[in-house]
């Protein structure tokens, strides 16, 4: 089916209304979920394939975030698209206002290769709860966890409805070209700006979850043990290969060797060695290559092993970093952790401030107004304090960046307003015609009427 046709098709479905009844999307929303629980282990092993990922972070990182999601939809869903009366204002008595959601209409959905099936999925979740018809390009670099989202969709679902849409740079380019109601990407910034260029075409609304260098600052007022935790876990969980696992560390100087000696520590506990569940492999080898060489040798605090065959990277600890190495001139997207110190929070401000907006930033302090003059002055997506990525864990807190970092957000309601319109209506009734609104105008008029508008 040619993808000019196939759009055709999506369109004419989503213009018989099926898609704008709740039972039809609760309906395919329960059905989505039977299929991915009744194909957990063909989901499982073939991402196991790709990255070598345990059932244990298959489930908690990708598969029971999807269950999560499908089930907040169909719960919360008569409460996200009701209707919602708002005031109308003595100027337009005797009226009611109100506001509709209504759905986009065909979207497509692109998604990135890091977490196939959550981030493919999620927006799908988001994109039907909403009402509308969806095209889903997942990313072609986990080829297996790719394959069996398609073949588990397409035989499931009818393509009119929703489909995926297998491929790589030509394929999505040969999407791009058509018109949608609605693009949402996730991905790198650089593919970001190329979708966003092709949406401007169309005047399609975009929605773009990019990436970026997230900085976690680690003050001297803090748990130290427990910071070193948080962060080891979250810079390795998918081998630091997650668009919000701390980027790099910023120490403040008094406290840094006691952080890093208890990093190494949970490095130690956590055992992320090749051989067991705890740990995944580098994707591809170009990715390998690529983390390689930002390993500067003569910094290594910790970890800096690899091994090609298994595509495997040790976590890493560089020590005594500076914004110019090149560890720090590109978003890291692996296992490897650069420290930077300092001795003054304002330097630290400057600098995130003269780079692209991150997608996240982390705080570990218990000095609350360090915190607040943080989270006052730095501008990035989302984050946490003393804590890092499980912001994303809450699906009540809108998940997007700014700036470099994307544009707009979802999960939770955030994910169905993305894929809703708001249609504002004015509902007046005939039974009175104020003449202070038509001519003749008279000064006496504008006096009422200055006084109708709160003048
Ligand atoms: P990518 O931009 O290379 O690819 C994303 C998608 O775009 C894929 O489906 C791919 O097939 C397609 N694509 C690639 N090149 C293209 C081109 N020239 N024209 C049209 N389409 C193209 O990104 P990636 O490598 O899959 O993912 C890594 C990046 O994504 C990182 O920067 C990461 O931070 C970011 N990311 C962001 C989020 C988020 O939620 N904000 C989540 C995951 C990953």
């Amino acid at each position: 089916m040619s993808y000019q046709y196939l759009i055709q098709k999506q369109t004419a479905f989503f213009n018989s209304n099926k898609t704008k009844e709740l039972g039809f999307r609760v309906q395919q929303l329960k059905k989505l979920k039977t299929l991915i629980k009744s194909s957990e282990k063909v989901l499982c092993d073939a991402i196991y394939k790709d990255f070598k990922k345990s059932e244990f972070d298959a489930y908690t990182t990708e598969i029971g975030l999807i269950y999560r999601d499908i089930d907040e939809a169909i719960k919360q869903l008569p409460e996200w698209s009701r209707r919602k009366r708002v005031s109308s204002g003595l100027l337009n008595f005797p009226a009611k206002s109100y506001i509709i959601p209504e759905p986009l209409g065909v979207c497509l959905i692109i998604g990135a290769w890091n977490y196939p099936f959550q981030l493919s999925l999620a927006p799908v979740v988001a994109a039907v709860a909403a009402g509308n018809t969806v095209v889903l390009k997942p990313s072609e670099i986990p080829s297996s966890s790719a394959n069996a989202m398609a073949k588990l969709i397409n035989e499931n679902f009818p393509a009119e409805f929703f489909t995926v849409v297998e491929g790589g740079i030509n394929e999505t380019t040969e999407l791009l070209n058509e018109k949608f109601d609605k693009i949402f990407f996730t991905g790198s910034t650089a593919v970001g700006k190329i979708v966003y260029q092709a949406a401007a075409k169309h005047l399609t609304p975009v929605t773009l979850e990019l990436g970026g260098k997230s900085p976690a600052i680690v003050t001297r007022n803090c748990n130290l043990k427990a910071t070193a935790k948080r962060l080891v876990w979250a810079k390795f969980l998918n081998a630091g290969q997650t668009c919000i696992a701390p980027d790099y560390i910023l120490a403040d100087e008094s406290v840094k060797g006691e952080l890093l000696s208890y990093m190494k520590e949970f490095i130690v506990q956590f055992d992320y060695s090749f051989d067991n569940n705890n740990y995944v492999q580098i994707i591809n080898e170009r990715n390998f290559n690529r983390l390689a060489e930002l390993i500067d040798k003569k910094k290594i605090y910790f970890g800096g092993e690899t091994d090609i065959q298994k595509h495997f990277i040790a976590p890493t600890i560089l020590t005594d970093v500076t914004f110019e190495d090149k560890v720090m001139q590109e978003e890291i997207f692996g296992p490897i952790l650069p420290v930077i110190s300092y001795s003054d929070i304002d330097d630290v401000i400057l600098k995130i401030k003269s780079r692209p907006k991150p997608l996240a930033c982390y705080i570990f302090t218990n000095d609350s107004s360090l915190k607040n003059k943080l989270l006052n002055e730095l501008s990035f997506g989302g984050g946490a304090v003393n804590d890092a990525m499980m912001h994303i864990s809450n699906s009540n807190l809108p998940f997007g960046g700014i700036g470099a970092s994307g544009t707009g957000s979802y999960h939770g309601e955030a994910g169905f307003k993305t894929f809703s319109h708001y249609k504002s209506i004015l509902d007046k009734s005939f039974w009175l015609e104020p003449a202070i609104k038509y001519p003749p105008n008279t000064a006496r008029k504008l006096s009422w009427l200055k006084w109708l508008m709160g003048n």
